[in-house]
Order: structure tokens, then sequence, then C-alpha cells
């Protein structure tokens, strides 16, 4: 059975309650212990797949299929253990379980209030699985205090009493901000903050307090002191120059060491930590840099291509280099030359999105790279750019587009080379959708299996002819164009199993074109860069030689 960590938050929000979780867990894996990470977001949605990634910054994908929450990309990067649908959860799902039920008839005429019946749909989503590992440690969104947030805690509390002593312990995380004027630490946010937490029946095991100065010993006596926790449990948690440097900093101010004790795991088995020195060690000791282009639409928030960015920092420590990342906002030369905003860059990405907008400067952006031969990836969206320009500027199909935008736009302007998609197979079973579906959830979701041709450059790459990668889109690109495209240069190098839907296109001529249907970035680890990622950097690195 599961022992479970419970993870909160208070003062303020954005203190990495999502990051200290995943550090943890990782910390926990080194000492030889399984674990499993959850979040639990207090927020009215079902899922965040239909938030604006300007909002809630991107939208995280499992295998299973579930849209969820950025913070399950966290835990992935940092545990490697592959989020699950049943990962994550928000008020929205649980309220809209209750009331499914209710309509069912499931709770034989009683009245449906938020205790007991919505606290225990939270308790029975956080059973799912607890025979499975030695650890679950689930998150909990928002911060203490927040309205929408209370069934969450409520949940918790009960959850823990239920179980037997010592089963689950609580940590959270605060602040203490630093007065200049005074020179001073001040503990009182965090004292009021754990009184909240107590007054709703939970008294933190851990406090973990971020902090931009040293924490004096006198104040980590003040707070075990005030908030009623041990000395040693009051863990530091200072500002870093990279993430991945987090295992090993909280490693460092003992904070696995404070859990097992709260726990009374002893003897506590020792860290092996030599996968979090050497990531350190690529991320601190880089021989150059590269500068890369992400050509995106939602350049202002860079969240909203957070796996993007992490996977091409992985790519740089698989060869040693800093890789500068800069956001370029495609619109900007939807109309004009795309050139002077794209020369300089070592490589371009187009990541994935949705809707016309800035369309048309993907395109240019795709054209630019092939004309200059600069490495290029085209993710998703990105590959659908890639193959209109081909098919507008090498294979005579001027009219080519997408049907995304005809449909948005009720017209029909463009040949669509890139079509929506109706029905698919998934596995062994079909999967169909009608074209006026509700917008959650009726996209080509999760992990698919792909056959790359024997040769090509992706194979190559990959080191294999069949992979499974994760997708998130409703719209494919027409093999109907196949021979065309091919004739052309551009060639269908990855397709599903049943050959039907293009998956990987790469240019014949080209150091470095490849566009993917999938999100590679999903899967990609510090410690085990995507093979397409730390290979796109490679070329970065010729490109960057070359000039
Ligand atoms: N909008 C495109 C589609 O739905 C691409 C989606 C994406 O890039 N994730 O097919």
């Amino acid at each position: 059975m599961a022992r479970f960590i419970f993870i909160t938050g208070g003062v303020v929000s954005s203190l990495g309650k999502g990051l200290a979780s995943a550090a943890l867990g990782a910390l926990l894996q080194a000492r030889g212990f399984s674990v499993r990470l959850r979040k639990l977001d207090p927020y009215l949605n079902v899922d965040p797949g239909t938030m604006s990634p300007f909002e809630h910054g991107e939208v995280f994908v499992t295998d299973d299929g579930a849209e969820t929450d950025l913070d399950l990309g966290h835990y992935e990067r940092f545990t490697g253990v592959p989020a699950r649908k049943t990962d994550s959860v928000s008020s929205g799902r649980i309220y809209s379980n209750v009331l499914e039920k209710e309509r069912r008839g499931d709770y034989l005429g009683k009245t449906i209030q938020v205790v007991p019946h919505v606290t225990n749909e939270i308790k029975e989503f956080l059973k799912i699985g607890e025979d499975e590992v030695d650890f679950m440690l689930c998150e909990i969104g928002g911060t203490v205090g927040d309205i929408e947030g209370l069934p969450f805690f409520e949940a918790i509390r009960q959850f823990a009493h239920d179980k037997v002593r010592g089963q689950c312990i609580f940590m959270h995380l605060t602040l203490l901000p630093y007065l200049a004027a005074s020179g001073e630490l001040k503990t009182k946010p965090t004292q009021h903050s754990v009184k909240e937490l107590q007054s709703i029946g939970i008294a933190p095991d851990i406090l973990v307090c971020r902090s931009e100065q040293p924490i004096p010993e006198k104040e980590r006596e003040k707070i075990a002191l005030f908030c009623n926790v041990r000395k040693e449990a009051v863990v530091a948690a200072y500002d870093l120059k990279s993430i991945y440097e987090a295992p090993l900093a909280y490693h460092e101010q003992g904070l696995d060491q404070a859990v097992l004790d709260a726990f009374n795991i002893s003897p506590a088995p020792a860290p092996k930590l030599d996968m979090w020195h050497d990531v350190y060690d690529r991320i601190h000791n880089p021989e150059g840099h590269v500068k890369i282009a992400i050509v995106g639409k939602y350049t202002q928030l860079e969240d909203a291509y957070k796996s993007i960015a992490e996977a091409l920092t992985h790519g740089g420590m698989a060869n040693r280099v800093k890789v500068k990342i800069e956001w370029v906002d495609a619109e900007l030369f939807d109309r004009e030359d795309a050139a002077p905003y794209l020369e300089g860059f070592h490589a371009i990405l187009v990541p994935g999105g949705f809707g016309e907008r800035g369309t048309e400067g993907k395109i240019k952006a795709a054209q630019f790279a092939r004309e200059k031969k600069i490495p290029y990836l085209g993710i998703c969206l990105g590959m659908q750019m890639a193959v209109i320009e081909a098919a507008r500027n090498t294979a005579g199909l001027d009219k080519a587009g997408s049907e995304e935008f005809d449909h948005e736009a009720g017209q029909k302007r463009f040949e669509p080379v890139v079509y929506h998609l109706k029905e698919w197979v998934q596995g062994n079973h079909m999967v169909a959708r009608k074209a006026d579906d509700d917008k959650g959830g009726t996209m080509r979701l999760g992990a698919y299996d792909a056959v790359l041709t024997e040769g090509s450059k992706v194979a190559g790459i990959y080191g294999t002819t069949s992979i499974e990668e994760r997708h998130r889109h409703r719209y494919e690109v027409d093999i109907k164009y196949r021979d065309r495209l091919e004739k052309a240069g551009l060639k269908f190098s990855g397709m599903s199993p049943d050959g039907k839907l293009p998956e990987i296109v790469e240019w014949e001529d080209h150091p470095w074109f490849i566009g993917v249907q999938f999100h590679p970035e999903l899967k990609s680890k510090p410690f085990a860069p995507h093979p397409l990622f730390a290979d796109f950097v490679r070329a970065a690195v010729e490109t960057s030689r070359l000039v």
C-alpha cells in the first residue's frame, strides 16, 4: 500500500510546487522507491483541453490520451514515469462525475452535498492504483484559503484520517519574503498560512520555504516553533539557475531525509544521484551555444510551449551546448518577407497550434528553412505548414491549405492537403467522430504507433523503424498528395501502421528538415533527451560552425 505525500501551497501562487513535487519524486526514486505523482486542480474546467495556452500554459497529453495540466510534464521529465489519465483531476471532473451519478440515481434519493459526496469522489480518485507504488505524491493546485480548493483540502484531511497513522504526510510550500530595508526574512506570512491549514484540520509535517536569501538558523527555529514542525523539517528552497538542479538542491537541504523521517523509515536507503550529477554537469558546463527560433503564436507566454523549450534544453545537454531560444511571433511576417526575422538562427522550430492566425508566417518560415538549408523541425501544425509550403511552392498546388482554416472562415478557399479526419484506427479498433462534435476531447489523442521507412533520416535518428508517440490534433495530411509531394522531394518517411496517416515527412536534399504529426517533446527527459531533439540540436551545432 502506497504512502501518501500531499503537497499544498500558501502565501502566494507560483512557488514551484510542481517542481518541488517532481524533484521529491526523483529523490525518492534515487533511494530505490517507486513513485507516482498526481495533480488535483480546483478549477471548474473538466480538463485543461479547452483552456487557452495564454492562460494556462501548455496542455500536456498522456499516453492514454488525457489532456492534462503542464505540471504532469514536470513529473514525467523528473521521474520518467509516464503519466496517466488518472493522475490528474479537476473540480470540474469531480463535480461532473457526481452529477452524472446523481442523474443515474446512484445516490438513492439522498441530498447531494460537498461533504460527503464531493469529498468521497475525490477520495475515490486518490485510491486509484494505490497498491502499485511505494509513494503517491499528490499536489493540490492553488493556495490554501482559495474557495474552490476547500473540498480538496477537506478530502485529503479525511483521507489521512481514514488511513492508518503514519501512512500520509503533508508538505506545505510557503514564501519567506525578504525586506531589504531591514535586511530581514519575514516568517509571519508562513505562520499565517500554516494557521490557515491547521484551521481546516491539516497539520503540515514538512515546510518548504522559498527564499531569495539564506535562511538563518534562528529563523528556522522560529518557524519550527510557531508552525509546530521539527526544525529539520523546515527545508529551504532557494532560486536555481536551472530547474534540473532541483533534485540535488533539495537533497542538500535535506528534503528527502525529512520525508523519510516523517514516515519513520529507518535506516533510509542511501540515494544514488549520479544521474542528476551528470545532468547538472551538462547544464553548467556547456561547450558552446546555438540559437534556435521558435516561430509560433503564443510567444508571449513561454509556458505555452513548455515541453518544447525543455526538450530543446535536453537536446542541448545531449550535445553539451546551451540552446538559446528566441520566440518569434509568426504574425509579424504573415504578409512580408520572413528573412529579416529569421536570419542568424542556427535552426528553426515551428510548434503545434490551432487556428489560422499566424499560419502564413509559419509557412514562410518553412520555406525559408527549406531554401536556406537551415535545420527545421515542424511539430504537428508545424509539419502541416511544411507540407502546405511544399505543395504550394514545389508541387504546383498554389491553393494548398488546411481545411481547419476554411472551417474557421466558413468558406472554401483552399485545396485541402490537410483535411479533417473523421475515422481512424487506434490499436485494433476504429474511432469515429462527427464534424459537429464538442470542442473538448474530439481529437486524435494519446499514443499511436508509426512505421518508419528503412533508410530514412528519421529511422537513422530513432535507430528503429517502429516508434510510438503522442498525438493531439484533428487534422491530417492527405495521402492523396503523397506521390506529387514525394516527386518534388518531400518524403513521407513515417506512416500509421495501416499506411493511411502520414506521421513524418522529410526533405530529401536538405541537411535536416523534418515534420512530425505527433509531439515528441512530451517524451523528452533531461537524463534521456528525445532522439529527434538531440539530433535537431546536433544539426544546429553544425550550422553554427558553417557561419
Ligand atoms: N490545428 C492542427 C490540428 O488540429 C494542429 C494541432 C497541433 O498542432 N497540436 O490538426
